[in-house]
């Protein structure tokens, strides 16, 4: 099976269509999502939308969905993000709301795990370094582990020539990682992260999302370019902060 997978689309929707035809035009065979389909941007409903309408989808929700509809609390937000949950909060729809309300925020699939963050905190902590990663993996059935949060393309995998031994891998476009394998051929501990369709934050602006061959065990990074401009007129007209406008033309 082939499936797009993508992460912190945070109501991009001229990202999100980008990335969505560019999945089509490969013919995936479904979908895996961890999370962050809300806050930051002008679009949230039709963001929402487009993820219900996917078939075969993987969905799982994260800390600013949860913030969106009232389940976490926005206190510990920066101001920025903040003042974007509690616009979103204001104008979700029912429908919207409903749906995010029906997402875990873990979820184990047939072959793979999602956390938006980490297994063991999914909607909070972030997957950034090899201990973290390494402290996770007994948290974790079914590999690979597909993660979100940070909004950076990212690779844990155990190495296979030491023991214990943790890889990182900071992904860029067209690069293709491949999921560790133990001694006897079967799957070891490995994470990936798409990065972020509506907010990219590894200085480049463009959409990241990701390709995974749930046979060959592979993971295939791709940018692509979209409308900032279009974006950033929206975020100006919906009286959203200037600089989440103003981050997205640097990756930031
Ligand atoms: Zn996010």
């Amino acid at each position: 099976m082939i499936y797009g997978v993508f992460s912190d689309v945070h109501s991009n929707v001229e990202a999100f269509d980008v990335v969505l035809d560019y999945f089509k035009d490969l013919g995936v065979d479904g979908y895996i999502c961890c999370g962050d389909l809300v806050g930051y941007g002008p679009q949230p409903n039709e963001v929402v939308e487009r993820v219900r309408a996917l078939s075969n989808a993987y969905v799982i929700c994260g800390n600013h969905d949860l913030a969106a509809i009232g389940r976490l609390e926005v206190e510990w937000f920066n101001p920025y993000a903040r003042a974007a949950a509690l616009w979103t909060r204001e104008r979700l729809s029912e429908a919207s709301r409903g749906y995010l309300g029906g997402l875990a925020a873990k979820l184990e699939a047939d072959g793979f795990t999602l956390a938006h963050g980490t297994p063991r905190r999914p909607p909070e902590e972030y997957l950034l370094s090899s201990a973290q990663f390494r402290a996770n993996i007994e948290l974790v059935r079914r590999w690979p582990l597909f993660v979100g949060h940070s909004h950076m393309p990212l690779c844990f995998r155990v190495r296979k020539d030491a023991k214990g031994g943790v890889e990182s891998l900071l992904l860029e476009a067209s690069q293709t990682v491949e999921a560790a394998r133990g001694p006897d051929g079967g799957r070891a501990p490995t994470a990936f992260n798409p990065g972020s369709v509506g907010q990219p934050r590894d200085q480049d602006s463009r959409a990241c999302c990701a390709v995974f061959d749930s046979e060959e065990l592979t993971f295939r990074i791709a940018r692509l370019e979209y409308d900032v401009a279009a974006v950033q007129s929206k975020i100006r007209e919906a009286g959203l902060p200037e600089f989440l406008a103003l981050r997205l033309a640097f990756g930031q």
